[in-house]
């Protein structure tokens, strides 16, 4: 991918250089990121780099955009239906226990301003349920994950969204 072009053109996808969200995608579509799952209609799957929440998945609109609700219609209709189908995999998959989960699904842009979703699994064993991860020590939400576990992770998102 390049700097440059409109999205719509033909010139491939707009990436905005110092973007970390657009280096990052950069990095998987070299084939080099193992957190990687899966290309989506408008976004890339992604296991997050911290699992104290265990399923807790990214997604990353594939070209720079930094406002939802300025996306062309049929793009921000393509996204739900990522974040839907995305969320519906989990349900399915992460299993034993999942049944006890309610997804947080989670549009932010204040760190990272490049339109991107986080769908948490939340269990009723989590430290503090009612409370949204940000707010939570960052011993939870800045804990890595094993690769062992990552591995795991990406294999079982990629089986439950293929269907
Ligand atoms: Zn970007």
């Amino acid at each position: 991918m390049k700097a440059g072009g409109s999205g719509s053109d033909g010139l491939g996808p707009v990436m905005k250089p110092g973007c970390p969200a657009c280096a990052r995608i950069e990095k998987i579509r070299t084939g080099t990121d193992p957190h990687f799952v899966c290309e989506m209609r408008e976004s890339l799957l992604v296991v997050h780099k911290h699992q104290r929440y265990e399923g807790w998945c990214t997604l990353w609109l594939k070209d720079h955009h930094e406002h939802l609700g300025l996306l062309e219609r049929a793009r921000q209709v393509r996204l739900s239906e990522d974040v839907i189908d995305v969320a519906g995999a989990m349900h399915r998959s992460l299993g034993g226990g999942f049944g006890d989960v309610r997804i947080n699904y989670e549009n932010l842009g204040n760190v990272v301003s490049h339109v991107h979703w986080h769908l948490i699994p939340r269990r009723a064993s989590d430290p503090n349920p009612k409370a949204t991860v940000w707010v939570r020590p960052e011993a939870e939400t800045d804990c890595g994950v094993s690769d062992l576990k990552l591995a795991e992770l990406v294999a079982v998102m990629g089986r439950a969204v293929r269907g």
